[in-house]
Order: structure tokens, then C-alpha cells, then sequence
């Protein structure tokens, strides 16, 4: 800016004299012009962008529609997703009432996780999109609580069937001798019940069932247990007694030999000894008790390894018929 110089006349000295402004007044003057435009300016602009938006405004505006558009659809998702939680939910129900007997989640600690109190509050300041966030992240939470029931739900049942097959594979439910090494056919053994008594040649309670074989013949441990005795045992001569828990307990009575000790854990199909002809015995056979607790029932129902149905009923019925028992 061309600077104008100002001359004032002195009338003393009678000569034109250059006016000199102090450099802060300057300032000052240059100070009060900005600050006019200035606040013109802003005046001027906030009017406009009262009511015309800036570009800017305008990409954040269309943003803003955009991301409530996609919170819409992830709330839709969000809700399939809970439907099909709901559905592996009720499933699991029915296994855990149907299979293991038990009462599934209290349905008041599975809804737990949907509604309540406020978790998001500072999303109440947002008054646009404030609403559609909220909404997908309780969602989210309900969901995430829901998941963690549920996972938790099926390791119970993990945990329920795991125990189950150990229950399967311990109480007894094959032959003690296999069916091939057998001397008569399954269909004639003396079985549990009255039968006439070898020795005392009268009726008497025969409380296990015979299985006639060659001594030597291998025993097979009928379930997983813990050997309870291995010893002589008066009329039951050599004898093997197997505690498989549960409340099951087998007696291998008349063996030639035994090949476990007290204490050891054997296994379903294990060799445990020898058909023999020790104690009061006529024959060589392996008598065979099943005990629940405490009181002898018939071991037929438990020898159903390789049979069918149809043959299981038969061996059923053939070995209730009355004849003369080995021991
Ligand atoms: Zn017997």
C-alpha cells in the first residue's frame, strides 16, 4: 500500500511540516478496519450456513443417512441371528429334558441379556443416529450373553454324556464267555431262577446263569470295574468278583484260575481267568452272577452283545425254561 504523506503548516515556524503518525496509533487503526470485516464476515457466513450447507456438511449429512441405513440392516441381521440362537436354544432344551432327564436354562436367565437399564447413556446425545446404535448394540450384548449361555449349556451336555458312556461301558452288558467257545448253544443254558440243584438234587434258587465250556476257556470281564475280590470262595471255588459302580457287581464262580488282582481296574472284554470245574461244581462252566445293589438279578438281560433284538427276546425266553443248573 503506497504510503500518503500529510504536511501541516506551522504557523510559528511558517513552513510546511510533515505530519508524523506514531506507528501505534497506525496499528491500532489497521487493527479496528480487520475487526469490522471480520465480524461482517462471520455474520455473513453464519447466515449462509444457517442455511445453506457446506459442502462438507453435505457429505457428512449423506454419511450420517448411509450409516443409519446400514445400522437398520445390521439390527435386522442381528434379530435372524437371535432367532437361530433361540432355535439351537430350544433344541438343547429338548436334548437335555429328553436324553438326560434334566431340566434345561431357566428362561428367565436366558431373556436376561435383552432390555433393562441403560447400558449406552452417552448415546443419547446423538439425536439422529443415536437410537439405531443403541438399539444394535444392546442387541449385540444380548447376544453376546446369549452365546456364552449357550456354550456353557452344551458343555454340560459334553459333560452329562461323557458320563453317560462311562456308564455304558461299565455295566455289564456282554458274555463273560464268548458265544464261539461255548459248549452248548446259548439257547440251553441253565439260567437264573429255581432250578433243580446238581448236587442236592432239589429245587433250589439258582441265582446266576451257567455257561458250559472247556476248562481253560478264557472269562471275559463283562463290563469296565475294579476287581473287589479275587479269591477262593467256599462253594463258588476260585472266584472273581467285579465292582463296575452304578450299583453292579459280577460274580465268575468255579474258574480254574484267575489272572487279576484285588484293586485292579479291568476292562470291558478284558481276559480276567479260566473256566474251570473248582468248588461245588458238577461240570466245567463258568457261573455267572450280576448283582445290583446287593440283590442278584438275571444276567440274561445283560448279554446283549452281537444279538438282535428278535434273538435277545428268544435267549430271553429259552433261558427262563426250568432244567437242572451245574451248580
Ligand atoms: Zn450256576
Amino acid at each position: 500500500m503506497g504510503r500518503k504523506e500529510k504536511f501541516v503548516y506551522n504557523i510559528h515556524t511558517l513552513t510546511y511540516e510533515k505530519v508524523v503518525i506514531p506507528f501505534k496509533t497506525r496499528i491500532w487503526q489497521a487493527f479496528g478496519f480487520f475487526s469490522v470485516v471480520l465480524v461482517t464476515a462471520i455474520a455473513l457466513l453464519a447466515v449462509l450456513y444457517t442455511y445453506f450447507p457446506s459442502p462438507r456438511e453435505k457429505e457428512l449429512l449423506r454419511e450420517i443417512d448411509q450409516m443409519s441405513y446400514k445400522y437398520e440392516q445390521l439390527n435386522g441381521q442381528l434379530d435372524m441371528m437371535s432367532k437361530v440362537l433361540a432355535n439351537i436354544q430350544e433344541r438343547d432344551a429338548n436334548v437335555h429334558r429328553a436324553v438326560f432327564g434334566m431340566n434345561p436354562m431357566d428362561q428367565d436367565v436366558w431373556k436376561a441379556g435383552v432390555g433393562g437399564h441403560n447400558p449406552h447413556p452417552e448415546l443419547s446425545a446423538f439425536k439422529y443416529s443415536g437410537q439405531a446404535i443403541r438399539s444394535t448394540l444392546e442387541k449385540m450384548d444380548a447376544l453376546g450373553l446369549q452365546l456364552s449361555l449357550q456354550s456353557k449349556s452344551l458343555d454340560t451336555i459334553q459333560q452329562l454324556a461323557n458320563s453317560q458312556q462311562q456308564m455304558l461301558a461299565s455295566i455289564p452288558s456282554i458274555k463273560p464267555v464268548r458265544e464261539d467257545k461255548l459248549q452248548k448253544s446259548m439257547n440251553v443254558l441253565s439260567g437264573f431262577g429255581y432250578r433243580i440243584h446238581p448236587v442236592y438234587k432239589v429245587k433250589k434258587f439258582h441265582q446266576g446263569v451257567d455257561f458250559p465250556a472247556r476248562i481253560g476257556t478264557a472269562i471275559q470281564a463283562t463290563g469296565d470295574g475294579v476287581v473287589a475280590e479275587a479269591s477262593w470262595h467256599s462253594g463258588y471255588g476260585q472266584c472273581v468278583r467285579i465292582s463296575h459302580g452304578y450299583g453292579y457287581e459280577t460274580w465268575y464262580a468255579h474258574m480254574n484260575r484267575f489272572n487279576v488282582r484285588v484293586g485292579e481296574k479291568v476292562k470291558k472284554g478284558q481276559k480276567i481267568g479260566e473256566v474251570g470245574d473248582t468248588g461245588l461244581s458238577t461240570a466245567p462252566h463258568l457261573h455267572y452272577e450280576i448283582h445290583h445293589r446287593g440283590v442278584p438279578i438275571n444276567p440274561i438281560n445283560f448279554c446283549m452283545d452281537k444279538l438282535t433284538p428278535v434273538e435277545y427276546q428268544s435267549l430271553v425266553n429259552s433261558a427262563n425254561t426250568a432244567n437242572q443248573s451245574l451248580d
